[in-house]
C-alpha cells in the first residue's frame, strides 16, 4: 500500500488513545480522563428534544449559538471563539494552517501525545524539549527554538501541573510564532491564561467540553484568540465541522455552570482522597490540578500493576515512553470506583511477584 501515501504518512506511527471498550462492557474506566458523572440535565433535555428539522438542514458553519453562550460565560466577544469537533480538531486546524515541511513545532515533554502525531502528518519539523524533574517551564530553550507553533498544555497531561502565567507571558512576548495554550483541564484549576489573548495576538487558548462538562462523546472543543488569528484558522476548517446536535447540547451544557461546578468540586475532593490513599500505599503522587493523578509505585512495577488491574477490569493509563515507563496515570472516578481501585492495588502490592 506504501505507494498511495506521502512518505511522512508511511513513516509515522498512529496515535494510540487509551482503550475504549464497547459501551456496556462492565469496567471501571480510569484511563481517558473522562468525567465520572453524567452531563448536565439541561444538556440531556436539549438532546431529548432535538427537532428533525435541525438535522434536515446543514448546521450553522461557525457554531454561532455555542459561540454566543461561551462568550457570555467567558466574557470574551463571540468572534474571538472558534468551535471544533473536540479540541483535537482545533489543534489539527492550527497545525494545518501554520506548519509545513521546514517549519518547526516546539513543545516541552512529556505532554499530550497527539501533538507529535499532528505534526508528523503535516511533515513539519518537531523539537521536543524535556521538562526538568520539577516540571518548571524550560523557557530559555523554548524561546531560543522559536517555533512556528509552540504547544504548552496547562494543566499538563500527564504531569498535572499548571504553568505560571508569568512564564507564559514571557514566552508569548518573545516568540515570533503562535503560542497554543491547551487548557483542556482548566476546569479543575483555580487559574487560567485566558487574559493573555487580550495582551498577545499570537496566543490561542484551547478548551474542551470533554472533561469538566462530561461530554467527551459529543466532541466539542473551542479556541479563543484575537480574530486576526482566527481568520486564518477559519480558512482551514471543514465547512460544517460541528454538527447541529453537538452545538445545541454543548450550548446548554456551558450555560449550566452551576452543574459543572458541582461535578468539579466532587472530583477535586475525590482527587485529594485518592492521592492520600495512594501515598499511604507507598506511591509517589505528583501534585495535580486536573482530574487525574500521575503516580509512581515504589516497587517500580508500573506496567505489572497496569496489566493486573486490566485483568480485573480496571483500566488506567500506562505510557511506554521515556520518563513515564515507571509511572501510571489514573483518572479520578467516583469515590466508589476509587475505593475499588485502592483495594485492588492493596491486594496486588501484598502479593509477591
Ligand atoms: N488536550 C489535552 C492536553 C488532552 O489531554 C486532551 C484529551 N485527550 C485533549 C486536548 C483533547 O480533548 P478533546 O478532543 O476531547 O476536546
Amino acid at each position: 500500500m506504501t505507494k498511495y501515501f506521502r512518505s511522512n504518512v508511511d513513516a509515522m506511527a498512529s496515535y494510540v488513545p487509551g482503550e475504549q471498550p464497547p459501551r456496556g462492557t462492565k469496567i471501571i474506566k480510569l484511563n481517558s480522563n473522562e468525567n465520572p458523572y453524567p452531563p448536565s440535565p439541561a444538556a440531556l433535555e436539549v438532546l431529548r428534544n432535538i427537532d428533525g428539522e435541525w438535522l434536515r438542514r446543514y448546521p450553522e458553519p461557525f457554531g454561532g449559538e455555542f459561540r454566543q453562550a461561551a462568550s457570555k460565560v467567558l466574557g470574551v466577544p463571540s468572534d474571538w471563539i472558534i468551535v471544533g469537533n473536540g479540541s483535537d480538531e482545533i489543534l489539527s486546524i492550527i497545525i494545518r494552517a501554520c506548519t509545513e515541511p521546514g517549519r518547526k513545532v516546539v513543545y516541552p515533554m512529556p505532554t499530550y501525545v497527539l501533538y507529535r502525531t499532528l505534526v508528523e502528518m503535516q511533515a513539519a519539523d518537531i523539537l521536543e524539549i524535556s521538562y526538568p524533574e520539577d516540571y518548571s517551564l524550560p523557557l530559555k530553550e523554548l524561546i531560543a527554538a522559536d517555533g512556528s507553533v509552540t504547544f504548552i498544555a496547562s494543566p499538563n497531561s500527564p504531569s498535572g501541573h499548571v504553568v505560571p502565567n508569568e512564564d507564559l507571558r514571557k514566552l508569548a512576548s518573545q516568540l515570533s510564532g503562535i503560542l497554543v495554550i491547551d487548557e483542556a483541564y482548566v476546569d479543575f484549576t483555580e487559574s487560567s491564561a485566558l487574559d493573555l489573548v487580550h495582551e498577545y495576538e499570537n496566543v490561542i487558548i484551547i478548551r474542551t467540553l470533554s472533561k469538566g462538562y462530561s461530554l467527551a462523546g459529543l466532541r466539542l472543543g473551542f479556541g479563543i484568540a484575537n480574530p486576526k488569528l482566527l481568520d486564518g484558522l477559519f480558512k482551514v476548517k471543514d465547512s460544517y465541522n460541528i454538527d447541529a446536535i453537538a452545538c445545541a447540547v454543548a450550548t446548554a451544557a456551558i450555560t449550566d455552570q452551576a452543574y459543572k461546578n458541582s461535578c468539579v468540586a466532587k472530583i477535586k475532593a475525590s482527587r485529594n482522597q485518592l492521592a492520600s490513599d495512594l501515598k499511604k500505599l507507598g506511591f509517589l503522587v505528583w501534585d495535580s490540578q486536573t482530574n487525574f493523578l500521575l503516580v509512581q509505585p515504589h516497587q517500580g512495577n508500573a506496567e505489572y500493576l497496569y496489566q493486573k488491574l486490566k485483568e480485573q477490569k480496571i483500566l488506567i493509563r500506562y505510557f511506554k515512553q521515556p520518563r513515564l515507563d515507571d509511572k501510571l496515570r489514573i483518572t479520578i472516578g467516583t469515590d466508589e470506583q476509587n475505593q475499588t481501585l485502592v483495594e485492588a492495588l492493596t491486594d496486588l502490592l501484598a502479593t509477591k511477584h
